[in-house]
This record gives C-alpha cells, sequence and structure tokens, in this order.
C-alpha cells in the first residue's frame, strides 16, 4: 500500500510522489490548513492538506487522533522558519492529494506523546497502544537486534539452535513450578520449564556439542523485585570446555555485543570469589560502580561491654562491618539517617548505628554518635581500620551475617544512587567460588545454584564438609544485576547421586524425579557446562530501562496477572471436568 515508511521522507525526495500509511499522530487546523503528523514504525512525517482540494480536505478535517490512514501527495520543502530540527523527516512535509481513512479510532486512553506520565496499570491494560509510543517501539526493536546478533555470534561459533519442550517435568531452579494438569493422564501434571537445565545436558550427552536456545522460562515465585512469571534465556550449553572457556566465550559475546551494538568498549571482567564478594559488598552481585565498602570490625569488637557489638562479634555466624561513607557527616542530615536506618529495617536489621567523625584529632570529643561510649577503649583501632577522616559517617551493621550483608550491602547501593557517587558507567565482573550449598533453615541444605552442577572437590569431601564446599559455578554481573549464570556440570552418576542425597533427596525420590538424567549419565557422558543469560535484564540494562517490563511487549504485572487479557482467567466448568479437576469451594467469609 505503501511507497515509503514515514521516517524515510526527506528532502531526497522533494517533488516526488509518496504513499504512506500510519497513525495519526496529531491533527492541527491552522487557518485553514490541516496538518496531519503521521506516524508509523520508523518516524512521524506532516502531511499539509488546504482548502484548494476541497473533497479531501473535508475528510481531513474528520480525522481524529490515531486514525489509520492512507495518504498520497508531493514532498516539497517547508516553508522558510517552518523546519523542525528536530525530526529527521522535519525539513519536508507531504502536500496531501488523497486520503483514505482505513480505521477510525476512539478517543486514546492517554496522550502518546511521551512527556505524558501514565499510570503503567492504564499502559498495560492497554499495551497495544504504549507499544505505539516511538521510545517503545524503539525497545523491542532494540531487543530484536540482541536477539540477532546473539545468534548469529553463536551461529558463527559452531553453537546449534535446538527447542526443547515446554511441557515437562519439574526443572529445579528454585522456584514453584507452574502445573498443567493433563487431560489424558488423569491426576497427573505438566510442569512448565524453570529452565531448560536438563535438557541442554542431555543434549551434550546427544553429541550435540555446543547448544543455545532463546528460551521461555517459567517461575512460580513471590513477584519481588523486578521479575516475571515468565521470562527469556539465552540458554547455552558446551561440551569439552572448561569454566576458563566457557566464561571467555560468553564474555566475549557480551563484550562484542556492547562495542557493536552501543559502541561501548567493556573492560576485561575482573574475577571474584564469592566470599570475597560478599565480605567486601555485602552481594554476590557487587555493583563496582559505587566505591564504597564494607569493613569487619568484628575482631575488635569481640570484648567491649556493648552487647548489640560483642553478641555477633562473638557468634560465628554473625557479623559486625562498617561502611565508611565519605564526607558523609557533613552530607547528611538528621532526617536522612533515620530514613536510612527505616530503609536497613526491610532487610531485617534492628538498627542503624553510626559515628559521625567531626575531628579526629580530639578523640571521643571530636566524634557525634549515640553508641562510642560503649566502645572507647577500641575506637581508635576502629577509625584506623576503617581509614576514617574528618566528615565521614560511619555506619555499622551487626546481626546475623546474612542480615548485616543485605542491609549494608543494599544501604551501599543505595547510598551510592543517592550520593551520585558511581565512578563509571559500567563496571562488569564474574563472581566465582560459589559454596556448593547453603542452609535451608530447617537443618538441611539447598543447592546455591541448581542440583546439577559440579563441586570443585571429590565426592568424599563433599559428603564429609558440604557447608565448605566450593562449586564450579559462575555469574557474570553487570553494575549490580546478575547478567547470567552457570557452572560445569556434574557428568557422573555417583556425584550427582551424592549431590541429590546431601540435598535430602532420597534414592527412590530421585529415580523418580530424576532417574532418566541419572540413567543418561551411566551411558557415556562428556564433561559439559554452560550458562544462561537474562535476556530481559540484559536489554534493559542496554537501554537504560527502569524495568524488565519496559522492554518485554506483553509483560505481567507484580501480582503475575496481565492487564490486558485478564489472565489468568477462570474456566469453563466443562473443561475442568475433562481434566478431572473439581475446585475446592472458596470459603465465603461471614
Ligand atoms: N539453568 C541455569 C539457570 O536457569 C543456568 C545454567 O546453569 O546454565 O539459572
Amino acid at each position: 500500500m505503501r511507497s515509503h515508511y514515514c521516517g524515510e521522507v526527506n528532502e531526497s525526495l522533494v517533488d516526488q510522489e509518496v504513499t504512506l500509511c500510519g497513525w495519526v499522530h496529531r491533527r492541527r487546523d491552522h487557518g485553514g490548513v490541516i496538518f496531519l503528523d503521521l506516524r508509523d514504525r520508523d518516524g512521524v512525517a506532516q502531511v499539509v492538506y488546504d482548502p484548494d482540494t476541497n473533497e479531501v480536505f473535508q475528510l481531513a478535517e474528520q480525522i481524529r487522533d490515531e486514525f489509520v490512514v492512507k495518504v498520497t501527495g508531493r514532498v516539497r520543502l517547508r516553508p522558510d522558519g517552518k523546519a523542525n530540527a528536530d525530526m529527521s523527516t522535519g525539513k519536508v512535509e507531504v502536500l496531501g492529494k488523497q486520503l483514505e481513512i482505513l480505521s477510525t479510532a476512539k478517543t486514546p486512553p492517554f496522550q502518546l506523546d511521551e512527556f505524558v506520565q501514565v499510570g503503567e496499570d492504564v499502559r498495560l491494560r492497554y499495551r497495544y497502544m504504549d507499544l505505539r509510543r516511538p521510545e517503545m517501539l524503539n525497545k523491542l526493536r532494540f531487543r530484536s537486534k540482541v536477539t540477532s546478533y546473539i545468534r548469529n555470534f553463536l551461529d558463527s561459533n559452531g553453537f546449534m539452535d535446538v527447542e526443547t519442550p515446554i511441557l515437562t517435568r519439574a526443572t529445579p531452579e528454585g522456584a514453584r513450578d507452574y502445573l498443567v494438569p493433563s487431560r489424558t493422564h488423569e491426576g497427573s501434571f505438566f510442569a512448565l520449564p524453570q529452565s531448560p537445565q536438563l535438557f541442554k545436558q542431555l543434549l551434550m550427552m546427544s553429541g550435540v556439542d555446543r547448544y543455545y536456545q532463546i528460551a521461555k522460562c517459567f517461575r512460580d515465585e513471590d513477584l519481588r523485585a523486578d521479575r516475571q512469571p515468565e521470562f527469556t534465556q539465552v540458554d547455552i550449553e558446551t561440551s569439552f570446555l572448561s569454566e576458563d572457556e566457557i566464561m571467555s566465550i560468553t564474555e566475549r559475546l557480551v563484550r562484542d555485543m556492547f562495542r557493536d551494538l552501543l559502541e561501548v568498549e567493556l573492560p576485561e571482567f575482573p574475577r571474584m570469589p564469592f566470599a570475597e564478594a560478599m565480605n567486601r559488598y555485602g552481594s554476590d552481585k557487587p555493583d563496582l560502580r559505587i566505591p564504597l565498602e564494607l569493613v569487619d570490625v568484628g575482631d575488635l569488637l569481640t570484648n567491649v561491654s556493648f552487647n548489640v557489638f560483642s553478641g555477633p562479634a562473638n557468634d560465628p555466624k554473625s557479623r559486625v562491618a562498617a561502611l565508611r561513607l565519605p564526607k558523609g557527616g557533613e552530607l547528611l542530615s538528621r532526617k536522612q539517617i533515620d530514613d536510612y536506618t527505616k530503609f536497613v529495617g526491610i532487610y531485617g536489621a534492628k538498627g542503624l548505628p553510626y559515628i559521625k567523625v567531626n575531628e579526629k584529632a580530639k578523640g571521643l570529643e571530636g566524634l557525634q554518635s549515640p553508641i562510642v561510649k560503649h566502645i572507647a577503649d577500641v575506637i581508635d583501632q576502629l577509625l584506623e581500620r576503617v581509614g576514617a577522616e574528618d566528615g565521614d559517617i560511619i555506619f555499622f551493621g551487626t546481626d546475623k551475617t546474612r542480615v548485616v550483608n543485605e542491609a549494608l550491602g543494599a544501604l551501599r547501593v543505595k547510598l551510592g544512587h543517592d550520593l551520585n557517587l558511581l565512578e563509571k558507567q559500567w563496571a562488569p565482573l564474574w563472581v566465582v567460588d560459589f559454596p556448593m550449598f547453603e542452609e535451608d533453615g530447617e537443618g538441611g541444605w539447598t543447592a546455591i545454584h541448581h542440583p546439577f552442577t559440579a563441586p570443585s572437590c571429590a565426592v568424599e569431601m563433599l559428603e564429609s564438609d558440604p557447608e565448605n564446599a566450593l562449586s564450579r559455578a559462575y555469574d557474570m554481573v553487570l553494575n549490580g544485576t546478575e547478567l547470567g549464570g552457570g557452572s560445569v556440570r556434574i557428568h557422573d552418576s555417583d556425584m550427582q547421586e551424592t549431590v541429590l542425597r546431601i540435598l535430602g533427596i532420597g534414592q527412590e525420590e530421585a529415580q523418580e524425579k530424576f532417574g532418566f538424567l541419572l540413567d543418561a549419565l551411566k551411558f557415556g557422558c562428556p564433561p559439559h557446562g554452560g550458562l544462561a543469560f537474562g535476556l530481559d535484564r540484559l536489554v534493559m540494562l542496554m537501554t537504560g530501562a527502569q524495568s524488565i517490563r519496559e522492554v518485554i511487549a506483553f509483560p505481567k504485572t507484580q501480582s503475575a496477572m496481565c492487564m490486558m487479557t485478564q489472565a489468568p482467567g477462570k474456566v469453563d466448568p466443562r473443561q475442568l471436568r475433562e481434566l478431572n479437576i473439581r475446585l475446592r469451594k472458596t470459603e465465603q467469609p461471614e
């Protein structure tokens, strides 16, 4: 129908006739002349109708915003002084000769101009309108560039794109499964994959050697933070490569892509052991753009009479750490300190002790703090340990290690953003040497990655000291966001059975759930390993979007529903009967 996209209309077409199709972005009447800003996915072109073309002019008068029209006219330069330097088409306009209304439109639920702030619920309900906004379409377009870049890179490095099932058995990645009842097998359920993990490992056993898939994954999680119940992974698996080789090839993918799509030269990714990341940053995905660090001070405080410090200082499962904010004593008001105290409360911290260093040379006199009198004996050592200078504020975390790390880790990031402390735009790294397991709070263990991750020790050591066993896992982190994670896998059935046993999965259960994997491991399994990138997060970071919902065409809300289709929805009783499902009556409050 069209001869050009709106965005293509420029001086090179002057005096030519063009036919454009698109949405009327705006209609303006100017003293007997009608201007239509016509929009399609490539841009906006200005079309002018003057009353000389009477019939067409009358039609143009009926046009409203978001009508879909076909326009034919001649391109001409805009009159002197009327050019718009902000538009690629701003030097020209189309003098309309013909006009066809292809579709009318009701008044839009919101203005599409980018500067109009609209509630997200409304945007999601009318997502097809929201996506018409050029900034949203541009994100989709960029996402498409990213996926095609990744495909090209992996294709040219010998990776094979293989699809794996969506209707399958549980693949444990630490979330709840989405279940799908089977009609043909009464009482049985499929699970939607939390990841293609086991299938990609089986593909290595099949000899595929290098696999990738841009795969939908499903996790029924409490949607804290910025998660989606279904999301996309760039899923990768390789045979006969060491972790160094896997990290190197996937790092190259990301660095090449940043260079080619964003013109950003990322530095070589440093590697940091998990323990160091937790110690210095309180996080296994440290944001290295922020120059603040946690410092352990527990050893100085074991003998002070102040139990808030000495208690955790003497407990091996606790930690006392300090976070020094240079010049923070001068920068932060009392109110801000109170707000930060509330903030760390979210992470379970019972308070946020602090010392303001007004004038170090004056000793205790020069310090301002509700706690300093309790720790007077060790204060000099403490100030020296954290490198305190006049004007600083030192915050403390003193609690179970997990609470301290989460609270001070989050505070570190918040201070970094609130006070504009970011030292660079991009800070990538690999976090390595993760522990295999963490306590599940009920006396057992859970896998830090997934149960198929290989330990870096032998079976005997793993069994005798699971707490201290490290894994051959690695996470790629960018600006405090985990971009991807993976590991070398277990390729030996004894080791796999041992790990499942440590996780409290008995032989019978193991056979029932993962029998196919345990069998396959006995039929000749290559050493293998891989990684998966979170595509949504990657695109979010690359486009500077604030949320993954901004880079997903049809995302779900924080409560895991689709505002537009109203999914999940009720189903017909007949469908339930076919599935042998009877719903329990929800109790009505009296
Ligand atoms: N399956 C893992 C995940 O979804 C990634 C991997 O180990 O390759 O996080």
